[in-house]
């Protein structure tokens, strides 16, 4: 084990990291079936953290199995909602108080900050079981008024709706927020009913194995959440399984148009949450000191490993020059260092294949005859860190600015009047997410409607809160997750009539 700063861990964090991740599988810890392994490694510094079990196709289906199982027949599939909703409620709790466990082992496994880790990863992710375990017990049909035009004169009817679970889901997430993009798609799955595979990222299994101990601590009956730690193969075969109901995905547009087609064997439900190259828009009058902060951390938070990032900044061209420059002095002004150096603002990228990606798109940026205000290179020599880079003098054709980076790269452009930035936002595949800073609301909300992308927030950047519906317009992705809407993804509608 090679930590970047072994000292300050956590006892459990290195209980945990001295014994290999096994697949948790009908509530037993098991290795896969082939046996074999493959290592995590901790990006400050390219070291090995601890071997995880390499589940495979086969592992998949066992997992499958139990989650069947666990559905169909169970103390899990006879339970009562307010039962649920105290289990789901209980792994809030346990989060909270290993907030600070998880927190270090989300900075180890990914790069970022173990203190940031802490409060958005980990505090997020409780808060987001604590509100779906509020649900559980407030999925309701309707009754409905039925005319039955062709039933004889007089007859009677009593017609409802049903919102039942949809089965087994299957769950594929991401390495930029491990264990929170878990809790996204696990506790309203939960509330509904259902019972899940996860497969997390290959880059970051570790956070996913440690949650899956606090569903043995709670008391959730064996087979209703399975963890198979694994890559893409195990992902494809989750997605192609014919006894899966349902697949949630977050993770590259490329992966998600192979998921679609894979789902295609059993039509099993499907929703996505894709890239982005989000358009942060700056008008003239905008609060410049609250602006320029807001503008930083729409690209940087998480090293720019978001797939909200704002990393197309528009600033009105009487600004420009000025906006961009103070945006490039803040960040040049970030300290860049490991997750769990408490000084450190901005870690590693997850990955040498990140870094070297991002890499690319540095240079290909500069060889398009962009200028970089700031950065523009590697930080240091030991592990994968970028410097934060502001690119201007770009065109719309580049690369850089077209293309999903997923690391600490803005491209800047200059636009004089509202309809045309919006136009100029709006050309893009992807449609997740945009900012808009000004002090004008009429302007603010205008802009607002014009933009194609799921979630706008005015004068912040990452406005979410779990009440709220996250996802992507255009190839951004299919379905709407937190908030009410998450629980009909997970949910389909019976409608039963009966007569009288
Ligand atoms: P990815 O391949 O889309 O990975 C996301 C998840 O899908 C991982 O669990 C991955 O497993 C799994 N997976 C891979 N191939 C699969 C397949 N054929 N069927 C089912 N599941 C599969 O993303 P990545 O390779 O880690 O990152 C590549 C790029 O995607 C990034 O540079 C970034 O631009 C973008 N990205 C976007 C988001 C987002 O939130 N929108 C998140 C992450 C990455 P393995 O990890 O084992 O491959
Ligand atoms: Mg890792």
């Amino acid at each position: 084990m090679t930590l970047a700063a072994e000292t300050s861990l956590h006892s459990d964090v290195r209980e945990f990291l001295s014994r290999p991740g096994r697949l948790l599988i009908d509530g037993q810890w098991v290795d896969a079936a082939s046996g074999r392994t493959f290592s995590t490694e901790d990006p400050a510094t390219g070291g090995v953290l601890v071997e995880v079990a390499h589940g495979e196709a086969e592992d998949i289906d066992r997992a499958v199995r139990a989650a069947r199982k666990a559905f169909e027949d169970s103390p899990w599939s006879r339970m009562k909602a307010n039962q649920r909703e105290r289990l789901i409620w209980r792994i809030g709790d346990l989060l909270t108080e290993r907030a600070e466990v998880f927190g270090q082992l989300e900075s180890l496994d990914n790069g970022k900050s173990a203190g940031i880790a802490q409060v958005v990863d980990v505090g997020w992710a409780a808060d987001v079981f604590r509100y779906y375990a509020g649900w559980a017990t407030k999925i309701e049909g309707k009754t409905v008024n039925v005319s039955m035009p062709f039933a004889p004169e007089g007859a009677q009817f009593h017609a409802y709706t049903l919102r039942e679970p949809l089965g087994v889901c299957g769950q594929i997430v991401p390495w930029n927020f491990p264990l929170l993009m878990a809790a996204w798609k696990i506790a309203p799955a939960l509330a509904a009913g259902n019972t899940v595979v996860l497969k997390p990222a290959e880059q970051t299994p570790l956070t996913a194995l440690l949650l899956g101990e606090l569903f043995e601590e709670a008391g959730f009956p064996p087979g209703v959440v399975n963890i198979v730690t694994g890559f893409g193969d195990a992902g494809a075969a989750l997605s192609a399984h014919n006894d899966v109901d349902k697949v949630a995905f977050t993770g590259s547009t490329e992966v998600g148009k192979l998921i679609v087609q894979a789902a295609g064997g059993n039509l099993k439900k499907v929703s996505l949450e894709l890239g982005g190259k989000s358009p942060n828009v700056v008008f003239a009058d905008a609060d410049f000191d609250i602006a320029v902060p807001g503008s930083l951390n729409a690209w940087l938070f998480n090293h720019g490993q978001s797939c909200v990032a704002g990393t197309r900044l528009f600033v009105e061209d009487r600004i420009f020059d000025k906006f961009t420059q103070a945006v490039a002095d803040a960040a040049s002004q970030v300290k860049i260092g490991p997750g769990l150096d408490p000084t450190s603002q901005l870690g590693p990228l997850v990955s040498k294949e990140q870094f070297d990606k991002v890499s690319r798109y540095l240079s290909e940026g500069l060889a398009d005859g962009a200028r970089a205000l700031t950065g523009g290179k590697r930080f240091g020599d030991d592990g994968y860190f970028i410097e934060p880079t502001v690119f201007v003098d770009v065109k719309p054709e580049f690369s850089i600015v077209r293309e999903e980076i997923f690391g600490p790269v803005v491209a800047a452009l200059p636009f004089n009047a509202e309809e045309g930035v919006t136009a100029a936002a709006n050309q893009s595949d992807f449609g997740l997410a945009a900012g808009i800073w000004t002090r004008d609301i009429s302007k603010a909300h205008r802009t607002a409607r014009s933009l194609r992308a799921g979630s706008v927030w005015i004068n912040q950047y990452n406005g979410f809160d779990t009440a709220m519906p996250f996802g992507g317009f255009k190839q951004s992705g299919w379905g709407r997750e937190l908030g009410a809407e998450s629980v009909e993804l997970y949910t389909q509608t019976k409608a039963v009539n009966v007569a009288l």
